[in-house]
C-alpha cells in the first residue's frame, strides 16, 4: 500500500493534534495539589501513591473510618495525555481532574492527602500484641508511622533508545491502543517493533487504521506473520531506523538507515513498563521480570497481599497493564482487604486485653 498520502485530521472534537511535548524521558508531569498535614501518631494505614489505585484504597479506608494517609508526589503515569479514555462515566476526562475529584472524596471521610516523596519505608517492632508497625520517611525529613501500608506507586515506561520519540510521547507517540487509539484513528501510524509482543500491538493499530507501517528494527518476523500482515496491508519495513522526524510539535515521518523518511504521524510503540520502587527497598518486597522484556513487577497475591505482613500493593505497580478503571479497583479490593485484616487484629488485641484483665482480677 502507499505510505505517502495527505494527512488526514480527525479526532474526537476536531482535528487531531500532537498537543503537547513531554519534558524529559518518559517522566509525568508534576501535578501540584495542597497537602495536609502529617500526622504525629500512628495511623490505621498510609498510602504510598495517590494516583486511581492509592485514593480508592485510601476511599475504602477512609469510609471505614480507619485513619489514612496517601503519601503523593504528584507524577501519576498518564499526566502527558489530555483525557483519561475508556472509563465508563468518566470517557475524557483530564487526569488532573479525575484525580483532583478522588482528593476530595477521600478527604471527605478524614482522609489526609501529603504532597511529598516516600525516600524510605521499612518495618518497625510489632506492637505488644503482635500488630505490624511501619516507618515511613518522606524528602523534606518528616516521618509517618502506620500500622498497615498499601504501595501504589504506579510505573515508568521506558521507551527504546531512538531518536526523536521521547519529546512526543503520550501525544504523537503512544502505546496503548483503548488510550488513545480512538484519538488517532485513521491517520498514517508506525510501529516501532521492540520484540514478538509488537506484533499483536500492530493487529490492534490495524483496527483504528488503514494505514499502517511496521518497522522491524531488527526484531524477527516470520514468513507466517509477513503473510498476515501483508493480507492485512501492513506494509512492513526492515531498513534499519535511525530517527523519528518533526515539524514543530508534531511527528513528520520515521528516518530510515538510507535517509529515506517515511511519512508518519504518529507512533505506537509498546514501552518496558518497570514498578516504580524508589524509597521502597527497605520493605523487602518481592519482585519479578514478566517475559519478552515487558517489564518489571512487584508480585501479590488475591487482593494486593504480598509476601510482607502488612503490606499491600495495588495499581500498575503490581499490575502493569491495568488502565485507570482496573488500578481502581485494585486499590478498592486492597482498601477493603486492608481494612478486614485490621478489623481482626483489633479484636484479637481487645480479647488479649479482656483475658489479661479476667487473669488479674
Ligand atoms: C500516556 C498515557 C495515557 C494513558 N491513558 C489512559 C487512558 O486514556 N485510560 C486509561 O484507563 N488508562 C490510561 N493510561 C494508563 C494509566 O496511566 C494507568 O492505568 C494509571 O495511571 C495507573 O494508576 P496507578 O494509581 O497504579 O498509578 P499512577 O497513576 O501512576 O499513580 C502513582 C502515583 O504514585 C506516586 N508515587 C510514586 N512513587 C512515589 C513515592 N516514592 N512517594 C510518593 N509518591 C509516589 C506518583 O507520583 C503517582 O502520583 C495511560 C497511560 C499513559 C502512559
Amino acid at each position: 500500500m502507499p505510505i505517502t498520502q495527505d494527512v488526514r485530521s480527525v479526532g474526537l472534537d476536531g482535528p487531531f493534534r500532537p498537543t503537547r511535548r513531554e519534558k524529559g524521558l518518559t517522566m509525568s508531569t508534576t501535578t501540584g495539589f495542597e497537602s495536609d498535614e502529617l500526622p504525629g501518631t500512628t495511623v490505621d494505614a498510609v498510602v504510598v501513591g495517590g494516583g486511581a489505585a492509592g485514593l480508592n484504597g485510601a476511599l475504602m479506608l477512609a469510609r471505614s473510618r480507619r485513619s489514612v494517609v496517601v503519601i503523593d508526589s504528584g507524577t501519576p503515569r498518564n499526566a502527558p495525555a489530555d483525557g483519561v479514555h475508556g472509563l465508563l462515566g468518566h470517557d475524557g476526562v483530564p487526569p488532573a481532574e479525575l484525580l483532583r475529584a478522588g482528593r476530595a472524596e477521600v478527604r471527605r471521610y478524614g482522609g489526609r492527602i501529603v504532597a511529598g516523596e516516600v525516600t524510605a519505608a521499612a518495618p518497625a517492632a510489632f506492637s505488644a500484641e503482635g500488630d505490624p508497625r511501619f516507618t515511613i520517611e518522606l524528602a523534606d525529613g518528616t516521618v509517618a508511622h502506620t500500622r498497615r501500608l498499601l504501595i501504589a506507586t504506579g510505573l515508568r515506561d521506558q521507551l527504546p533508545d531512538v531518536p526523536g520519540l521521547a519529546p512526543h510521547w503520550g501525544s504523537g507517540v503512544v502505546h496503548c491502543p483503548y488510550c488513545h487509539g480512538w484519538e488517532v484513528r485513521d491517520e498514517p501510524i508506525g510501529v516501532l517493533a521492540v520484540g514478538p509482543a509488537s506484533v499483536h500491538h500492530a493487529l490492534l493499530f490495524r483496527q483504528l487504521t488503514a494505514d499502517l507501517v511496521y518497522f522491524t528494527r531488527g526484531t524477527d518476523l516470520d514468513d507466517n506473520t509477513r503473510d498476515r500482515f501483508a493480507a492485512r496491508d501492513i506494509r512492513v519495513v526492515d531498513t534499519p531506523v535511525t530517527e523519528v522526524v518533526s515539524a514543530g510539535a508534531g511527528i513528520t515521518g520515521v528516518r530510515l538507515a538510507d535517509g529515506q523518511v517515511v511519512p508518519r504521524r504518529v507512533i505506537a510503540v509498546a514501552t518496558t513498563m518497570l514498578a516504580r520502587t524508589a524509597g521502597l527497598d527497605g520493605l523487602g518486597l518481592p519482585m519479578e521480570d514478566l517475559p519478552n522484556g515487558m517489564g518489571r513487577r512487584f508480585v501479590t497475591g488475591p487482593a494486593g497481599t504480598t509476601a510482607i505482613p502488612g503490606v499491600w500493593v495495588a495499581g500498575n505497580a503490581t499490575d502493569l497493564t491495568a488502565q485507570v478503571g482496573a488500578s481502581a479497583a485494585a486499590g478498592a479490593m486492597a482498601g477493603a482487604h486492608m481494612n478486614a485484616d485490621l478489623a481482626t487484629a483489633d479484636t484479637d488485641t481487645a480479647l488479649a486485653a479482656v483475658r489479661r484483665g479476667a487473669t488479674a482480677a
